[in-house]
């Protein structure tokens, strides 16, 4: 029998009942003065393939198309995304969420590291507590007129990535491989997590794909030749593009110079994000 108060929305509903007609969705609520249009998640197989740092440059790219952009580190205890923008400081809460920090070049960040005394603090939490504050990253924090909200996912496929996808709306999923990857198991895990939550893959990009010689400027590819386009085929997935190994970028994440980082090696995939449409369940 349905509960006396019933209001026949079984998606929001928490209660076991014989006339359940939908499953329940645990998707959080956003805070009441949070707007946010689209939300993407960045993922990879494993740390250390440049998954924070797709994250950073996608942002930057959207907002320097004229867009209003956030990101969410959820790497709890990998948090590097304030280093890359140069962000420090604590946030703080007032009585209806707490205000994320913005970088110089107005992209909204929330992170671990911004609610630490020291950004040096190890995180040694297990999963459910690192999940409940990612959680609160969306219910808590005050995202404001966002038109693109990236997510900094923990690597690989666990536990808290897969509570992130189940309590968070997120609307496409952005890969990240490396040449040296095990790009097929990658790509085949990413697509079967994506089927399990029916969230789209937006594409992949490869990182550390070549080296440009700055003397004769021509490129090397020090891994080999990439398997991903053929790998990427294989699922019905593009590649979104391909990014260099360069010291330039290596040393503007460590000084928190990310926003001056200039390169046309991600435009395949601003377009695909200037056409993603705004699901109306964010807003
Ligand atoms: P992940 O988020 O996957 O753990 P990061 O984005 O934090 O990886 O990158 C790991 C380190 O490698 C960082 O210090 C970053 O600046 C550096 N790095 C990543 N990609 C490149 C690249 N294409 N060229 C130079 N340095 C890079």
């Amino acid at each position: 029998m349905a509960e006396e108060n019933c209001t026949h929305d079984c998606s929001s509903c928490g209660v076991t009942c014989g006339d359940r007609t939908e499953p329940q969705s645990f998707i959080e609520k956003p805070n009441e003065l949070s707007n946010v249009k689209r939300v993407i998640a960045v993922m990879s197989g494993k740390g250390g393939v440049g998954k924070s740092l797709v994250t950073a440059l996608s942002a930057v790219l959207m907002s320097r198309q004229g867009f209003h952009v956030g990101i969410m580190d959820a790497d709890v205890t990998g948090p590097s995304i304030p280093k890359m923008f140069g962000i420090s400081g604590e946030v703080r809460g007032t009585e209806s969420g707490a205000y994320p920090i913005s970088s110089d070049g107005g992209i909204d960040v929330m992170s671990m590291n911004l609610m630490l005394p020291h950004d040096t603090d190890p995180v040694v939490w297990r999963g459910p507590i690192i999940s409940g504050v990612v959680k609160q990253f969306w219910s808590d924090i005050i995202w404001q007129d966002i038109d693109y909200l990236f997510i900094d996912m923990p690597p690989g496929t666990g536990d808290v990535p897969l509570t992130v996808f189940q309590s968070l709306p997120v609307d496409g999923i952005l890969v990240v491989t490396s040449p040296q990857d095990l790009v097929s198991m990658i790509v085949k895990k990413a697509v079967n997590m994506t089927e399990m939550m029916d969230i789209p893959v937006l594409g992949i990009i490869e990182n550390m794909s070549y080296f440009v010689c700055p003397n004769c400027g021509k490129e090397h590819h020090i891994f080999g030749e990439s398997h991903l386009p053929s790998i990427a085929a294989q699922y019905g997935l593009s590649v979104l593009g391909h990014i260099p190994i360069d010291p330039a970028i290596a040393k503007a994440s460590d000084d928190g110079l990310i926003e001056t980082i200039e390169g046309h090696f991600l435009d395949g995939m601003v377009d695909v994000l200037k056409k993603m449409p705004v699901k109306k369940q964010n807003l």
